[in-house]
């Protein structure tokens, strides 16, 4: 387990926290904690800076949010694994991101402390686009866990050229114009520096002699590919498995993006889901209701389990098969299969049964009293 605090708490909100109240909360904290804004103690300030930002990092993303609220800090890991592994949290030290805007206005318009992000080359390492994909599963799926293979399209290395964009044999230039950094600086009334994108490798910080002919220089194409999905056993409707790295291939080295797939789940004409436990109606017999019967309930994975109904069970009366619902994700319990009975009143009788039928109406042949009930009874 992770001895992380809480996202919630690091920043002070409570769970059902609007995203604007996530964002001020976040924006308090990093200026509070910034770095260059204690001095004094500088080291525990850069620590608290980190979990404030991993933190609104995590629940400023609606994607990533869910996730968390899902499965906290070590992501859905207990699935069981796959040749891909699922979703954890990472960070990057000290991504700027958001708070371009508030360092101007801390510091008075200038940036100070980490690399100045307008002077970056924006032709790092960046990596690839994260992908989605909905797949719909049966209610026995979801219960018993599935592997699926799914067909997606993405964005992957070309093959020809190995990723580089240029025709085999020739060679990739760093810009001149540029240094490689695909930026042009710019100092204009000798006060404010700015950068413009270099137009002789539109800022891609290299040139191509000869690009590529399968993929005209972009080093990339968009591929169709099969991929293997374990679905655990359990996943509920709305729930997301995450394959990392199945995602677009990055640029300039980055990693790759990552696979969201999200879970639908068909309703079943017998049972229906709640949390853990799965409900359903069985019919039986008013003979069956009356003197108990032994009866066999359907389970969700195909089985059939032996249950003693006791004499004088009323419908709608529910009964608890233990361990036999939704497996929870992440740990060892189970749920289990309530069903309520629903008894049958004969439509057709044989000309013996409606006998034996006459014969019994005459031992009981009086209406029961109606019972007095409250307005809600
Ligand atoms: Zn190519
Ligand atoms: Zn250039």
């Amino acid at each position: 387990m992770s001895d992380k605090r809480d996202y919630y708490e690091v920043l002070g909100v409570n769970k059902n926290a609007t995203d604007e109240e996530i964002k001020k909360a976040y924006r308090k904290l990093a200026k509070k904690y910034h770095p260059d804004a204690n001095p004094d103690n500088k080291k525990e300030a850069e620590a608290k800076f980190k979990e404030v930002n991993e933190a609104y990092e995590n629940l400023s993303d609606p994607q990533k949010r869910r996730m968390y609220d899902q499965f906290g800090h070590d992501g859905p890991s207990g699935f069981g694994g796959g040749q891909n592994g699922y979703y954890s949290y990472t960070t990057s030290d000290f991504d700027m991101g958001d708070l371009g805007d508030i360092f101007s206005s801390f510091f008075g318009g200038g940036f100070g402390g980490f690399g100045s992000r307008t002077a970056r080359a924006n032709n790092g390492p960046t990596k690839g686009a994260d992908l989605r994909y909905d797949i719909e599963l049966t209610f026995e799926e979801s219960f018993m866990g599935v592997e699926k293979e799914i067909s997606i399209s993405r964005l992957e290395n070309c093959e020809k050229c190995g990723g580089t964009g240029a025709k085999a044999g020739t060679g990739v230039e760093t810009c001149k114009t540029c240094g490689g950094t695909g930026k042009i600086k710019q100092t204009q009334g000798g006060f404010f520096t700015t950068y413009r994108t270099c137009t002789a490798c539109h800022g891609e910080g290299k040139i191509i002699k000869e690009p590529c002919d399968a993929c005209n220089g972009k080093g990339k194409e968009k591929k169709h590919v099969k991929v293997k999905v374990n679905i655990p056993a359990g996943i509920a409707d709305g729930q997301t498995v995450v394959l990392r790295g199945e995602g677009a291939v990055g640029s300039n080295g980055g990693p790759k993006g990552d696979l969201y797939i999200n879970a639908h789940i068909k309703r079943h004409h017998l049972y229906e889901r709640q949390d853990n436990n799965v409900f359903c109606e069985i019919p039986v017999s008013f003979t069956q209701a009356t003197l108990g019967a032994d009866i066999e309930v359907p389970m969700v994975d195909g089985k059939k389990e032996k249950f003693k109904i006791p004499e004088g069970t009323q419908t709608g009366t529910k009964f608890r098969v233990r361990g036999k619902g939704f497996k929870a994700i992440n740990s060892n319990y189970q749920g289990d299969l309530i069903f309520s009975v629903v008894v049958q009143t004969p439509k057709k009788l044989t000309k013996e049964q409606r006998e034996l039928l006459v014969e019994l109406a005459k031992t009981m042949n009086e209406q029961p009293p109606v019972k007095k009930r409250g307005i809600f009874g």
